[in-house]
């Protein structure tokens, strides 16, 4: 099967792989396990001076990336996936989703990060500016994908870390050592808690001590109280997780 693949669509071309050139993403994209390929929007700005952004209707601060541009960008991506698909590469039928990271989006969780890491791969759009103009996200049914209640500057981060969650979860991408095993928001025993706390050599540091069971070796009572502790910081730190983890 061909491997998962990221599509940027950016004004900075240049910030990308970034951080996910280097460790375990950084590994896997040199393996062949995942791609990334970037589309510069400017490249499709079509005046002398290559602008991608205007004033918005109705008045405002800011400018607002205009419709025809990105939408020559985001008819260029998907020619870019016809090519893979053709070429074989590509399973036929699972489209690539194209997202929009905004911070009117999607909440973006661990169960978005699966769905999307078992699909074909996907198509980002990284806004800048006051952000896109909305007829050209109707056009092309982009889904919204916000990181959190918050504003960046830019889709950029907001891509590099969405891939960054997806890639780890890619087949081969993670070895024994990194594996995901108890980790927060994973599917298993733990899922829908936070982690419990984690601890490593030396035993004693600055007069702290691990907690006992942790060193008796006996799995059952270690399995126990990691339970209780997830639960205990679940419950401390996000009541609405533990919510909805006590209704589940
Ligand atoms: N005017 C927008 C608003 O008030 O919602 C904010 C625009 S922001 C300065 C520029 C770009 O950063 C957005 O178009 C989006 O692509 C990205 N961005 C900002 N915050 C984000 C978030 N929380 N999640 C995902 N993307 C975000």
């Amino acid at each position: 099967m061909a491997a998962w693949r990221s599509l940027v669509l950016t004004l900075f071309p240049e910030m990308f792989p970034g951080p996910l050139g280097q460790s375990l993403a950084g590994k896997a994209l040199d393996r062949g396990l995942w791609a990334l390929d970037i589309l510069d929007i400017r490249d499709f700005a079509r005046d002398k001076h290559r602008s991608v952004d205007d004033t918005p209707f109705g008045g405002g601060a800011g400018m607002v990336m205009r419709p025809d541009v990105v939408d020559a960008a985001l008819h260029a991506a998907q020619e870019n996936w016809a090519g893979a698909e053709t070429s074989g590469e590509e399973a036929p039928g699972r489209r690539a989703p194209v997202l929009y990271l905004s911070p009117r989006g999607r909440l973006l969780t661990q169960s978005l990060v699966r769905e999307l890491a078992a699909g074909p791969g996907v198509t980002l759009l990284c806004g800048r500016y006051e952000g896109v103009d909305e007829r050209v996200l109707e056009a092309h049914d982009v889904l919204e994908v916000s990181l959190g209640d918050y504003v960046l500057s830019g889709g950029e981060t907001a891509a590099l870390v969405l891939m960054d969650a997806i890639v780890r979860l890619l087949p081969e991408v993670m070895g024994n050592e990194d594996s995901p095993g108890e980790e927060s928001f994973g599917e298993n025993e733990f899922e829908g808690l936070l982690e419990y706390p984690l601890f490593t050599r030396p035993a004693e540091w600055q007069g702290r001590k691990v907690p006992e069971v942790l060193t008796s070796g006996h799995h059952e009572k270690i399995r126990l109280w990691r339970k209780a502790q997830a639960e205990e910081i679940t419950k401390r730190r996000r009541p609405d997780l533990w919510a909805r983890y006590t209704k589940n």
